[in-house]
């Protein structure tokens, strides 16, 4: 279950399923991100710096997005990576970040292994299926067990707004006989991509997962929404502090 938590009085959004370590979506009251908004770029800088306190770090982990499958597990003395749509960390008290104007935010934790993700899955990243991709490092190449990991699929651009025509839906729905994936309107197509993310994670063997109902198109007023906001838009993010091995 989400609900509504502050940093400084700014509203952050927290699942109840992950309680061992930090993690969570921002909203447009916290943002770090101002892309296309240079206006916040004031508050960004702010709210960076009340971050880094809150962590006691001094550096955050991320990455320039370009709605690939690539994926990097950090490596301590590199902050930003290229080319990149997921992180994994494995490193002990270390932050990682990645950014959102409605594509589907991922969260993925093992606290048996001391391991945190964060995935960027817009419709291309969905497509090419960067959440099983990631599952699948965790799991294969850091050796771990998928019914280990914990799951939080965040605010999202929801199948009442995600309107693609035909050439996106043939790409991104295999099988028709799977209503629950879309709707059809004459030409058009509305599809749930937070679902289709979420049988990713299910096929990859992941089963504690929480999935957010909010559509960050319907709620731009909390959530920035690329599609609602014309491309003219900051970005909002998923966070994840991971602690010490144990
Ligand atoms: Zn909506």
């Amino acid at each position: 279950m989400y609900y509504f938590d502050s940093i400084n009085g700014k509203r952050i959004l927290r699942s109840t399923i992950i309680k061992d370590c930090d993690c969570f979506f921002t909203t447009r009251e916290f943002v770090l991100t101002p892309k296309d908004r240079p206006d916040l770029e004031e508050s960004a800088l702010l709210n960076k710096k009340t971050l880094f306190e809150k962590f006691k770090v001094n550096k955050i982990y991320t990455a320039k997005q370009i709605h690939s499958n690539n994926i990097s597990i950090v490596k301590e003395n590199k902050t930003e990576y290229e080319d990149t749509d997921a992180l994994i960390t494995n490193i002990d008290n270390s932050v990682i970040m990645l950014n959102y104007a409605d594509c589907v935010p991922i969260i993925l934790y093992n606290k048996k292994n001391n391991i945190g993700s964060v995935i960027h899955a817009g419709w291309r990243g969905t497509e090419s299926e960067i959440t099983k991709k990631t599952v699948e490092i965790i799991t294969k190449e850091m050796g771990t067990n998928p019914e280990e990991i914990t799951a939080l699929i965040g605010p999202a651009i929801g199948k009442c707004c995600f309107e693609t025509d035909e050439e996106v839906f043939e790409r991104l729905i295999k099988n028709r006989n799977q209503k629950e994936l879309y709707e059809q309107k004459g030409n058009k197509y509305f599809i749930d991509l937070k679902l289709l993310n979420k049988y990713q994670l299910i096929n990859s063997g992941v089963k504690n997962i929480d999935i957010c109902d909010y559509c960050t198109c319907c709620m731009s007023d909390i959530f920035f929404s690329y599609r609602k906001e014309k491309g003219k838009t900051a970005r909002h993010s998923a966070i994840i502090k991971i602690g010490e091995a144990k």
